[in-house]
């Protein structure tokens, strides 16, 4: 487990930091306890929307908070702390999906439909549960997955991930091309 840091650096860390690929267990209201979670919500909520995402976790830059932020479709910008996927619905849906850790590498990847969901807000107390559906179920459990160290790659066959790397190194090359 990475320690807690009262350091606060938010910046995206390469595919290879270890914070990527390790659960994410400091619940973010003990560990430092007086850590001004509103304050970091909106350097991450800056960060990920200079970058055109629409969630980023806390091992994505670096550190082991149990929470994320995401935009939701509704209600906007939510910070999301000590998150809980209680149930996941029967149906499954083929989406395209990125992550800001693999900048332009998309693919498809078949995840549950709907998904109901706990979580607290910064405060640490006020909770939230419900449904999620569409993109906000998507992003939600993407994102939860960066909390248990995993990474979406994992959803790629070898082919698949080939194929996706191939089209990005296409797409870098053209911009390239329009830079010069
Ligand atoms: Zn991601």
């Amino acid at each position: 487990m990475l320690e807690p840091t009262d350091k606060w650096l938010c910046e995206l860390v390469e595919p290879k930091h270890p914070a990527l690929h390790t659960p994410a267990t400091i619940d973010p209201f003990t560990a430092p306890k007086d850590a001004n979670w509103a304050q970091r919500e909106v350097d991450m909520f800056k960060l990920m929307h200079d970058r055109l995402g629409i969630g980023l976790a806390s091992p994505q830059i670096g550190n082991s908070y149990n929470m994320f932020v995401m935009t939701l479709k509704g209600s906007g910008d939510v910070g999301v702390y000590n998150p809980k996927i209680l149930e996941v619905s029967e149906e499954t849906i083929n989406m395209e999906e990125g992550c800001l850790t693999f900048p332009f590498l998309y693919f498809h990847v078949v995840r549950p439909e709907k998904c109901k969901v706990s979580y607290t807000l910064y405060d640490g107390k006020t909770e939230v549960e419900g449904w999620l559906d569409g993109i906000d179920a998507r992003c939600f459990q993407h994102e939860y997955e960066h909390l248990q160290g995993k990474l979406f790659l994992e959803h790629a066959s070898d082919l698949k991930l080939q194929r996706a790397m191939k089209k990005r190194e296409k797409y870098f090359k053209e911009i390239e091309k329009v830079r010069r």
